[in-house]
């Protein structure tokens, strides 16, 4: 084994051989520094192993292999069907290591081992699948304008494009973005978020093994005020697209700006999920419990603020605490039974117990949880209760700002208009959703919600075949889709003079 890999064996018994360099020109490489990061277990608090970091100048290195690799025939040249189908190879390698991949997720995170194994690497290949086929069927229009001109466009990849992800979803963020950007003939330097670095360095053999060649997906590991920073400023990057928080979002705005680069930015949320009298109660709890719940509350399209009409708000958070009870059983992530494992890092965990403060001290009512978890292991992993605030009102903080956790407040509306004004009371606009039996009501509303995205009668059953993003503070562009592949294609106009003379 070279000093690029360690041995691991997980608490399922899993052993596999994990990269830890940079992954530059297909090859495994070292930080030029020497710099790394210890990958922590969420479970346990102790360290995995330990990654490389890049520093600004690997960035560099990563940035000049992805440029000549767009420029190499072997990329550049390459017909549409035959990038999908290495698309499609890099998919079933996937889908061929599921559990080993699955396995890293959950060491790696904290979310529980169903979740990575069943949710988040079926979203990983199939992402990846789906845009396959869009490899080649990337093209323009013939536009018609009068007999004396032709003019046609075409679809060309932007060129090379930086890709910053977060730690909430490390495979599936990744496949985000890698599979438009492939499809359309771009290469990539993907930063993965330092909490989660290993899962994208075992990708990286599996992209060597289906076939891409040389330099098209660049993985560098590092510190985002470092290696992201460097990306995110580098004059030879054409596109930014990121995910994460609004504050960097903001900062990568303006670093981006200085060869104006085209972006792309999904960011935070506080999402509203609305429930009217005339809701099905039984299918708003499921669908409540599921949006703000899972996987540890570490969504951004979270619905954390949970509107209920007056007439059914006691029962509705009667039933809702019950179905926590019953459903959200905190454990061990490698426990079949476990719902909710440990939340990624201390600093998230902290952040929630300070929100609980935040709850108190704005007198709302702590109706659920609130307290650290202590009943795994030796009691030093990062678990948290599920936690409810009910009598929250729109002026509060824990109403207004994002905790990414797994920690809902529930507030009361009278009328239809209360609930559209208090669903947009918000600096953000990522998800939403509404429970009515309505059918007109339901449209209404769903018109008047200022989000990226409402869902009807369920909550965050986002799809890698529909469009996702925000408006407001939540975003810019859409991934997902077939919407996805414009943020990775330029349009380019071609006009060809048809007459013989000016
Ligand atoms: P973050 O925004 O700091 O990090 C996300 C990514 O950006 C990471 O890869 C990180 O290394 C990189 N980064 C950080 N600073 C950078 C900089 N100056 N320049 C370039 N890249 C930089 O997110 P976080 O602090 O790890 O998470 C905290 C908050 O982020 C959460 O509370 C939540 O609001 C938000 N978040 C959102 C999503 C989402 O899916 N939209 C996912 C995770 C986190």
């Amino acid at each position: 084994m070279s000093s690029l890999s360690v041995q691991l064996t997980a608490p399922n018994g899993r052993v596999w051989t994990q990269p830890t360099g940079l992954f530059i020109n297909n090859q495994w490489v070292k930080s030029s520094t020497g710099d790394k990061i210890a990958s922590i277990n969420p479970s346990t608090a102790r360290e995995i192993t330990s990654v490389h970091a890049a520093s600004a100048q690997d960035v560099d290195t990563a940035v000049k292999a992805a440029r000549a690799a767009l420029n190499d025939p072997s990329w550049r040249d390459l017909p549409g069907t035959e990038r999908g189908k290495l698309m499609n190879k890099l998919a079933q390698l996937i889908e061929d290591n599921r559990e080993t991949l699955a396995t890293i997720e959950t060491c790696d995170n904290g979310k529980p081992y169903t979740v990575s194994r069943d949710d988040d690497l079926t979203e990983t290949a199939e992402t990846i699948r789906y845009y396959s086929g869009y490899a080649d069927k990337i093209f323009g229009q013939v536009i018609g304008t009068t007999p004396d001109k032709f003019a046609y466009t075409v679809r060309e990849p932007v060129g090379v494009c930086g890709q910053i992800i977060p730690w909430n979803f490390p495979l599936s963020m990744a496949a985000w973005k890698l599979g438009p950007a492939l499809a359309c003939g771009n290469t990539v330097v993907l930063k993965p978020a330092e909490q989660t670095p290993l899962s994208i360095l075992f990708l990286a053999n599996l992209i060597v093994e289906a076939g891409f060649p040389p330099g098209v997906v660049n993985i560098i590991n590092g510190h985002g005020s470092v290696a992201g920073a460097a990306l995110a400023s580098h004059m030879d990057v054409d596109k930014i697209a990121f995910t994460g928080s609004t504050a960097t979002a903001k900062h990568i705005m303006k670093m981006a700006s200085n060869n104006l680069k085209n972006i792309t930015l999904e960011t935070g949320g506080k999402s509203p999920l609305v429930v009217f009298n005339d809701a099905d109660l039984d299918l708003a709890v499921e669908w409540a419990h599921i949006g703000i719940m899972y996987n540890q509350g570490q969504i951004c399209t979270a619905t954390s603020r949970i509107l209920v009409q007056d007439e059914i708000y006691d029962k509705f958070v009667e039933a809702f605490k019950k179905q926590i009870k019953n459903v959200s059983i905190v454990g061990d992530p490698f426990d079949e039974k476990t719902f909710q494992g440990p939340q990624v890092t201390q600093a998230q965990y902290e952040r929630i117990m300070s929100y609980v403060d935040v709850g108190k001290s704005e007198k709302a009512t702590l109706a659920y949880g609130g307290k650290p978890f202590k009943g795994v292991g030796d009691g030093k992993g990062f678990f948290f209760e599920p936690t409810v605030f009910t009598d929250v009102t729109p002026n509060m903080r824990i109403y207004q700002e994002e905790v990414f956790g797994p920690f809902a407040v529930i507030s009361r509306f009278k009328k239809e208009e209360d609930a559209v004004q208090m669903a947009n009371d918000s600096t953000y606009g990522l998800g939403s959703a509404v429970f009515t039996t309505n059918l007109t009501r339901a449209h209404r509303v769903a018109k008047q919600i200022q989000a990226g995205m409402v869902w009807i009668n369920s909550s965050n059953d986002s799809d890698w075949r529909i469009p996702f993003g925000g408006v407001k503070q939540s975003g810019i562009g859409r991934e997902l889709g077939e919407a996805g592949l414009d943020a990775y294609s330029a349009v380019k106009a071609i006009h060809v003079n048809m007459k013989s003379k000016l």
